[in-house]
Protein backbone atom coordinates (compact mmCIF):
# COMPACT_ATOMS: atom_id res chain seq x y z
CA UNK A 1 0.00 0.00 0.00
CA UNK A 2 1.01 3.52 -1.11
CA UNK A 3 1.54 5.78 2.41
CA UNK A 4 1.87 9.23 2.23
CA UNK A 5 5.36 9.36 2.78
CA UNK A 6 5.40 7.57 -0.57
CA UNK A 7 3.84 10.43 -2.57
CA UNK A 8 5.47 13.10 -0.06
CA UNK A 9 8.74 11.44 -2.57
CA UNK A 10 7.00 11.92 -6.13
CA UNK A 11 7.49 15.87 -5.40
CA UNK A 12 11.08 17.01 -6.93
CA UNK A 13 12.27 20.38 -6.44
CA UNK A 14 13.55 21.01 -10.26
CA UNK A 15 9.98 20.05 -11.39
CA UNK A 16 7.75 22.63 -9.47
CA UNK A 17 10.54 25.26 -9.95
CA UNK A 18 9.82 24.72 -13.42
CA UNK A 19 5.99 25.07 -13.17
CA UNK A 20 6.56 28.32 -11.18
CA UNK A 21 8.73 29.95 -13.80
CA UNK A 22 5.69 28.90 -16.70
CA UNK A 23 3.20 30.52 -14.73
CA UNK A 24 5.76 33.84 -14.01
CA UNK A 25 6.52 33.77 -18.08
CA UNK A 26 3.20 34.11 -18.67
CA UNK A 27 2.20 38.08 -17.09
CA UNK A 28 -1.35 38.28 -15.84
CA UNK A 29 -0.68 41.78 -14.65
CA UNK A 30 -4.08 42.84 -13.05
CA UNK A 31 -4.86 45.76 -13.78
CA UNK A 32 -5.42 45.79 -16.82
CA UNK A 33 -6.45 42.13 -15.91
CA UNK A 34 -4.43 39.84 -18.35
CA UNK A 35 -4.76 36.67 -16.81
CA UNK A 36 -5.98 34.67 -19.70
CA UNK A 37 -2.51 33.57 -20.94
CA UNK A 38 -2.17 32.26 -17.59
CA UNK A 39 -4.86 30.86 -17.33
CA UNK A 40 -4.93 28.52 -20.35
CA UNK A 41 -1.52 27.82 -19.43
CA UNK A 42 -2.94 26.53 -15.94
CA UNK A 43 -6.06 24.76 -18.34
CA UNK A 44 -3.63 22.95 -20.54
CA UNK A 45 -1.31 22.02 -18.25
CA UNK A 46 -3.73 20.27 -15.67
CA UNK A 47 -5.33 18.47 -19.12
CA UNK A 48 -1.91 16.96 -19.92
CA UNK A 49 -1.55 15.78 -16.33
CA UNK A 50 -5.37 13.79 -16.59
CA UNK A 51 -7.24 16.38 -15.01
CA UNK A 52 -10.77 17.55 -16.21
CA UNK A 53 -9.91 20.85 -15.37
CA UNK A 54 -13.10 23.87 -16.45
CA UNK A 55 -13.06 27.43 -17.48
CA UNK A 56 -15.20 29.94 -15.42
CA UNK A 57 -16.14 32.70 -17.04
CA UNK A 58 -17.80 34.81 -14.70
CA UNK A 59 -17.76 37.64 -13.34
CA UNK A 60 -15.99 38.33 -17.11
CA UNK A 61 -16.18 36.04 -20.07
CA UNK A 62 -12.81 37.78 -21.19
CA UNK A 63 -11.08 36.94 -18.16
CA UNK A 64 -11.79 33.16 -17.24
CA UNK A 65 -11.23 31.61 -13.88
CA UNK A 66 -9.76 27.61 -14.08
CA UNK A 67 -11.53 24.82 -11.63
CA UNK A 68 -10.41 21.58 -11.11
CA UNK A 69 -12.12 18.88 -9.35
CA UNK A 70 -10.03 15.35 -8.40
CA UNK A 71 -12.97 13.28 -7.72
CA UNK A 72 -12.85 10.83 -4.71
CA UNK A 73 -14.84 7.98 -4.39
CA UNK A 74 -17.64 9.31 -1.68
CA UNK A 75 -17.65 12.74 -3.09
CA UNK A 76 -17.16 14.26 0.19
CA UNK A 77 -15.51 15.81 2.13
CA UNK A 78 -14.57 18.98 0.01
CA UNK A 79 -10.78 19.98 0.28
CA UNK A 80 -10.61 23.76 -1.90
CA UNK A 81 -6.95 24.61 -2.63
CA UNK A 82 -7.33 28.38 -4.00
CA UNK A 83 -5.33 30.99 -5.77
CA UNK A 84 -5.44 33.88 -8.02
CA UNK A 85 -3.30 33.71 -10.83
CA UNK A 86 -3.66 37.75 -11.53
CA UNK A 87 -0.53 39.92 -10.24
CA UNK A 88 0.14 43.55 -9.95
CA UNK A 89 2.18 45.43 -12.58
CA UNK A 90 5.82 45.41 -12.30
CA UNK A 91 6.03 48.51 -12.05
CA UNK A 92 9.31 50.61 -13.14
CA UNK A 93 11.65 48.51 -14.73
CA UNK A 94 14.47 50.53 -13.43
CA UNK A 95 13.85 49.38 -9.65
CA UNK A 96 14.41 46.04 -10.93
CA UNK A 97 17.92 43.80 -10.89
CA UNK A 98 16.64 40.42 -12.97
CA UNK A 99 13.54 40.62 -15.82
CA UNK A 100 10.10 40.67 -14.05
CA UNK A 101 8.55 38.08 -16.04
CA UNK A 102 11.62 35.06 -16.73
CA UNK A 103 11.45 33.29 -13.47
CA UNK A 104 14.94 34.03 -12.89
CA UNK A 105 16.54 31.42 -10.47
CA UNK A 106 19.31 32.42 -7.41
CA UNK A 107 20.50 31.95 -4.55
CA UNK A 108 17.81 29.60 -3.63
CA UNK A 109 14.90 31.58 -4.76
CA UNK A 110 12.55 31.83 -7.85
CA UNK A 111 12.32 35.59 -8.86
CA UNK A 112 9.75 37.58 -10.83
CA UNK A 113 6.40 39.37 -10.37
CA UNK A 114 4.20 36.66 -8.74
CA UNK A 115 6.67 34.64 -7.60
CA UNK A 116 5.73 35.47 -4.12
CA UNK A 117 2.10 36.57 -4.63
CA UNK A 118 0.92 34.16 -5.13
CA UNK A 119 2.20 31.61 -7.76
CA UNK A 120 4.19 29.74 -5.79
CA UNK A 121 1.15 29.10 -3.89
CA UNK A 122 -0.70 28.26 -7.19
CA UNK A 123 2.51 26.16 -8.63
CA UNK A 124 2.79 24.11 -5.22
CA UNK A 125 -1.12 23.21 -5.56
CA UNK A 126 -1.05 22.02 -8.95
CA UNK A 127 2.17 19.74 -7.86
CA UNK A 128 0.28 18.66 -4.74
CA UNK A 129 -2.69 17.58 -7.01
CA UNK A 130 -0.35 15.91 -9.56
CA UNK A 131 1.64 13.89 -7.14
CA UNK A 132 -1.34 12.26 -5.27
CA UNK A 133 -2.93 11.31 -8.80
CA UNK A 134 0.51 9.89 -9.80
CA UNK A 135 0.67 7.79 -6.59
CA UNK A 136 -2.54 5.87 -7.79
CA UNK A 137 -4.42 6.22 -3.97
CA UNK A 138 -7.86 6.84 -4.14
CA UNK A 139 -8.76 9.45 -2.29
CA UNK A 140 -12.45 9.02 -0.49
CA UNK A 141 -13.09 12.88 -0.74
CA UNK A 142 -13.28 15.85 -3.73
CA UNK A 143 -10.17 17.74 -4.24
CA UNK A 144 -11.06 21.24 -5.72
CA UNK A 145 -8.20 23.62 -7.42
CA UNK A 146 -8.84 27.24 -7.51
CA UNK A 147 -7.43 29.37 -10.15
CA UNK A 148 -9.02 32.34 -9.56
CA UNK A 149 -8.97 35.78 -11.63
CA UNK A 150 -9.61 39.20 -10.27
CA UNK A 151 -7.98 39.35 -6.63
CA UNK A 152 -5.96 41.84 -6.46
CA UNK A 153 -8.74 44.43 -7.81
CA UNK A 154 -10.84 43.14 -5.72
CA UNK A 155 -13.23 41.08 -8.03
CA UNK A 156 -15.50 38.45 -7.46
CA UNK A 157 -13.27 35.84 -8.99
CA UNK A 158 -13.14 33.39 -6.04
CA UNK A 159 -16.98 34.32 -4.93
CA UNK A 160 -18.08 33.26 -8.90
CA UNK A 161 -16.02 29.60 -8.94
CA UNK A 162 -17.68 29.33 -5.32
CA UNK A 163 -21.23 29.99 -6.31
CA UNK A 164 -20.53 27.98 -9.37
CA UNK A 165 -20.50 24.32 -7.52
CA UNK A 166 -16.52 24.50 -6.97
CA UNK A 167 -17.21 24.89 -3.10
CA UNK A 168 -16.34 22.75 0.09
CA UNK A 169 -16.06 21.73 3.44
CA UNK A 170 -12.51 23.45 3.90
CA UNK A 171 -10.64 26.11 2.19
CA UNK A 172 -7.23 27.05 2.02
CA UNK A 173 -6.07 30.29 0.38
CA UNK A 174 -2.53 29.80 -0.64
CA UNK A 175 -1.26 33.72 -0.53
CA UNK A 176 2.35 34.52 1.13
CA UNK A 177 2.16 33.68 4.98
CA UNK A 178 5.50 32.37 5.25
CA UNK A 179 3.51 29.27 6.28
CA UNK A 180 2.14 30.81 9.02
CA UNK A 181 -1.26 29.63 9.22
CA UNK A 182 -3.84 32.74 9.47
CA UNK A 183 -7.52 31.94 10.37
CA UNK A 184 -8.53 35.92 10.84
CA UNK A 185 -8.03 38.89 8.37
CA UNK A 186 -8.56 42.19 8.63
CA UNK A 187 -11.27 43.50 5.90
CA UNK A 188 -11.29 47.71 4.47
CA UNK A 189 -13.47 50.16 4.26
CA UNK A 190 -12.68 53.11 1.45
CA UNK A 191 -14.39 56.61 1.78
CA UNK A 192 -14.25 59.37 -0.40
CA UNK A 193 -14.71 62.65 0.33
CA UNK A 194 -15.73 66.12 -1.48
CA UNK A 195 -15.59 68.98 0.72
CA UNK A 196 -16.93 72.04 -0.50
CA UNK A 197 -15.88 75.61 -1.23
CA UNK A 198 -16.38 78.86 -3.13
CA UNK A 199 -14.08 80.55 -5.84
CA UNK A 200 -12.94 83.53 -5.39
CA UNK A 201 -9.97 85.39 -6.40
CA UNK A 202 -6.69 85.24 -4.63
CA UNK A 203 -6.45 88.36 -3.85
CA UNK A 204 -9.30 88.61 -1.74
CA UNK A 205 -10.12 85.20 -0.19
CA UNK A 206 -12.54 86.63 2.75
CA UNK A 207 -15.00 86.58 0.04
CA UNK A 208 -14.84 83.22 -0.61
CA UNK A 209 -14.89 79.82 1.32
CA UNK A 210 -11.23 77.98 0.89
CA UNK A 211 -11.85 74.49 0.42
CA UNK A 212 -8.64 72.86 1.15
CA UNK A 213 -8.68 74.94 4.47
CA UNK A 214 -12.09 72.99 5.43
CA UNK A 215 -10.59 69.92 4.36
CA UNK A 216 -7.59 70.10 6.57
CA UNK A 217 -10.58 70.05 9.55
CA UNK A 218 -11.40 67.22 7.99
CA UNK A 219 -7.50 65.51 7.77
CA UNK A 220 -7.02 66.63 11.26
CA UNK A 221 -10.25 65.26 12.57
CA UNK A 222 -9.15 61.78 10.92
CA UNK A 223 -6.00 61.57 12.37
CA UNK A 224 -7.34 61.82 15.48
CA UNK A 225 -10.02 59.16 14.93
CA UNK A 226 -6.99 56.91 13.83
CA UNK A 227 -5.26 58.00 17.48
CA UNK A 228 -8.77 56.84 19.09
CA UNK A 229 -9.23 53.37 17.31
CA UNK A 230 -6.04 52.42 17.12
CA UNK A 231 -6.55 51.54 20.71
CA UNK A 232 -9.26 49.08 19.14
CA UNK A 233 -6.98 45.90 18.86
CA UNK A 234 -7.24 42.01 17.94
CA UNK A 235 -5.20 39.38 19.40
CA UNK A 236 -4.58 37.32 15.58
CA UNK A 237 -4.44 40.93 13.45
CA UNK A 238 -3.33 43.76 15.53
CA UNK A 239 -4.75 47.21 15.72
CA UNK A 240 -6.91 49.40 13.63
CA UNK A 241 -5.54 52.00 11.15
CA UNK A 242 -7.32 55.10 9.40
CA UNK A 243 -4.71 57.19 7.01
CA UNK A 244 -5.74 60.01 4.30
CA UNK A 245 -4.29 58.40 0.83
CA UNK A 246 -5.29 60.89 -1.61
CA UNK A 247 -6.38 64.74 -2.24
CA UNK A 248 -7.53 66.67 -5.14
CA UNK A 249 -8.39 70.07 -5.01
CA UNK A 250 -7.31 73.51 -6.71
CA UNK A 251 -8.28 75.06 -9.86
CA UNK A 252 -5.17 77.79 -10.20
CA UNK A 253 -2.66 79.76 -8.23
CA UNK A 254 -4.65 82.39 -7.70
CA UNK A 255 -8.41 80.93 -7.12
CA UNK A 256 -9.85 79.95 -3.86
CA UNK A 257 -10.21 76.24 -4.08
CA UNK A 258 -14.22 75.27 -4.71
CA UNK A 259 -13.90 72.02 -3.96
CA UNK A 260 -11.11 69.29 -2.10
CA UNK A 261 -11.64 65.62 -3.01
CA UNK A 262 -9.93 63.27 -0.16
CA UNK A 263 -9.86 59.62 0.08
CA UNK A 264 -9.05 57.60 3.30
CA UNK A 265 -8.70 53.96 4.68
CA UNK A 266 -10.16 52.46 6.85
CA UNK A 267 -9.09 49.13 7.44
CA UNK A 268 -11.46 46.74 10.12
CA UNK A 269 -10.62 44.39 12.97
CA UNK A 270 -12.72 41.00 12.50
CA UNK A 271 -15.99 42.08 15.06
CA UNK A 272 -16.53 45.45 13.74
CA UNK A 273 -19.24 45.90 11.42
CA UNK A 274 -19.33 48.46 8.13
CA UNK A 275 -22.66 50.02 9.58
CA UNK A 276 -20.31 50.84 12.56
CA UNK A 277 -17.45 52.28 10.69
CA UNK A 278 -19.84 54.46 8.22
CA UNK A 279 -21.44 55.53 11.64
CA UNK A 280 -18.24 56.82 12.94
CA UNK A 281 -17.46 58.54 9.42
CA UNK A 282 -20.80 60.27 9.83
CA UNK A 283 -19.99 61.59 13.30
CA UNK A 284 -16.63 63.13 12.19
CA UNK A 285 -18.67 64.59 9.38
CA UNK A 286 -21.49 66.09 11.40
CA UNK A 287 -19.75 67.51 14.33
CA UNK A 288 -17.07 69.33 11.77
CA UNK A 289 -20.64 70.84 10.01
CA UNK A 290 -22.05 71.37 13.39
CA UNK A 291 -19.10 73.39 14.67
CA UNK A 292 -18.53 75.20 11.42
CA UNK A 293 -21.51 76.28 9.07
CA UNK A 294 -19.17 76.71 6.30
CA UNK A 295 -18.06 72.84 6.23
CA UNK A 296 -19.69 71.20 3.35
CA UNK A 297 -19.25 67.91 2.85
CA UNK A 298 -20.18 65.03 0.79
CA UNK A 299 -18.95 61.52 1.38
CA UNK A 300 -19.70 57.66 0.26
CA UNK A 301 -18.44 54.23 1.13
CA UNK A 302 -16.72 53.40 -2.43
CA UNK A 303 -15.15 49.82 -1.40
CA UNK A 304 -15.71 47.38 1.29
CA UNK A 305 -14.07 44.12 2.35
CA UNK A 306 -15.43 42.71 5.13
CA UNK A 307 -13.16 41.30 7.80
CA UNK A 308 -13.45 37.75 7.84
CA UNK A 309 -12.55 34.94 11.22
CA UNK A 310 -12.57 31.11 12.13
CA UNK A 311 -11.94 30.02 15.19
CA UNK A 312 -8.24 29.78 16.27
CA UNK A 313 -8.35 25.91 16.81
CA UNK A 314 -10.51 25.18 13.52
CA UNK A 315 -9.95 21.77 11.87
CA UNK A 316 -8.70 23.12 9.01
CA UNK A 317 -6.01 25.34 10.86
CA UNK A 318 -5.02 22.67 13.20
CA UNK A 319 -4.22 19.84 10.44
CA UNK A 320 -2.16 22.28 8.19
CA UNK A 321 -0.62 23.36 11.49
CA UNK A 322 -0.06 19.88 12.48
CA UNK A 323 1.84 19.16 8.81
CA UNK A 324 3.55 22.20 8.73
CA UNK A 325 5.70 21.24 11.97
CA UNK A 326 5.74 18.01 10.55
CA UNK A 327 7.95 18.87 7.37
CA UNK A 328 9.67 22.24 8.50
CA UNK A 329 10.19 21.27 12.50
CA UNK A 330 8.47 24.90 13.34
CA UNK A 331 5.44 24.78 14.69
CA UNK A 332 3.27 28.21 13.09
CA UNK A 333 2.26 30.17 16.46
CA UNK A 334 -1.73 31.20 15.96
CA UNK A 335 -1.63 34.78 13.52
CA UNK A 336 -3.49 36.43 11.98
CA UNK A 337 -3.13 38.91 8.67
CA UNK A 338 -3.71 42.93 8.32
CA UNK A 339 -4.16 42.76 4.64
CA UNK A 340 -7.49 41.34 2.92
CA UNK A 341 -7.67 38.29 0.66
CA UNK A 342 -10.75 35.81 -0.65
CA UNK A 343 -10.37 33.99 2.32
CA UNK A 344 -13.18 36.35 3.13
CA UNK A 345 -15.29 35.04 0.24
CA UNK A 346 -15.28 31.61 1.68
CA UNK A 347 -16.16 32.46 5.11
CA UNK A 348 -18.43 34.94 4.69
CA UNK A 349 -20.03 34.63 1.30
CA UNK A 350 -19.81 30.95 1.30
CA UNK A 351 -19.83 29.76 4.98
CA UNK A 352 -16.93 27.72 4.22
CA UNK A 353 -14.25 28.15 6.94
CA UNK A 354 -10.42 28.77 5.38
CA UNK A 355 -7.20 29.71 5.87
CA UNK A 356 -4.79 31.88 4.61
CA UNK A 357 -1.35 29.75 4.78
CA UNK A 358 0.98 29.78 1.28
CA UNK A 359 4.81 29.97 0.65
CA UNK A 360 5.68 33.64 0.04
CA UNK A 361 6.31 36.28 2.14
CA UNK A 362 7.43 39.59 2.93
CA UNK A 363 7.86 40.61 -1.23
CA UNK A 364 4.69 41.04 -2.63
CA UNK A 365 4.17 43.54 -4.80
CA UNK A 366 7.39 44.27 -4.60
CA UNK A 367 10.73 45.00 -7.18
CA UNK A 368 12.90 42.04 -7.61
CA UNK A 369 9.56 40.03 -5.73
CA UNK A 370 10.87 36.51 -5.18
CA UNK A 371 10.20 33.02 -3.14
CA UNK A 372 12.35 30.95 -1.37
CA UNK A 373 12.98 27.27 -3.10
CA UNK A 374 12.60 25.81 0.10
CA UNK A 375 9.37 26.79 1.03
CA UNK A 376 7.85 26.22 -1.93
CA UNK A 377 8.28 22.37 -2.30
CA UNK A 378 7.78 22.13 1.52
CA UNK A 379 4.18 23.61 0.83
CA UNK A 380 3.25 21.55 -1.55
CA UNK A 381 4.37 18.32 0.53
CA UNK A 382 2.16 19.83 3.66
CA UNK A 383 -0.63 20.69 1.19
CA UNK A 384 -0.25 16.32 0.05
CA UNK A 385 -0.23 15.41 3.66
CA UNK A 386 -2.64 17.69 4.24
CA UNK A 387 -5.07 16.22 1.46
CA UNK A 388 -3.95 12.54 2.85
CA UNK A 389 -5.31 14.09 6.32
CA UNK A 390 -8.89 15.16 5.34
CA UNK A 391 -9.71 13.34 2.20
CA UNK A 392 -8.07 9.79 2.09
ZN1 LIG B 1 -2.27 37.81 -3.31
Amino acid sequence: MVSKYDVLKLIKEEEIVDVLRELIRRPSQNPPGNEKVVAEHIFNTMKEWGFDPQYVYKPEAERPSVAVVYDGSEGKPRLVLNGHIDVVPEGDLNGWSVPPFEGIVKDGRVYGRGSCDMKAGLAAAMMAAKVVKESGVKLKGDLILHFAMGEETGEAGTKSLLEEGFDGDWGIVLEPTSLKVMTAEKGLAWYHFNVKGKPTHGSRPEQGINSIDKAAKLIKAIQEYHEEIEKRTHPLCGKNVCSVTMIKAGTKENVIPESCWLAIDRRIIPGETDQQVDAEIEEIVNRLSNEDPDFKCDWKRVMLYESAEIPVDHEIAEVVRKNTKEITGIYPEPAGTTGSTDQRNFINDAGIPAISWGPGYGTSHEWDEYVEISKLVNCAKILVLTIFDLLA
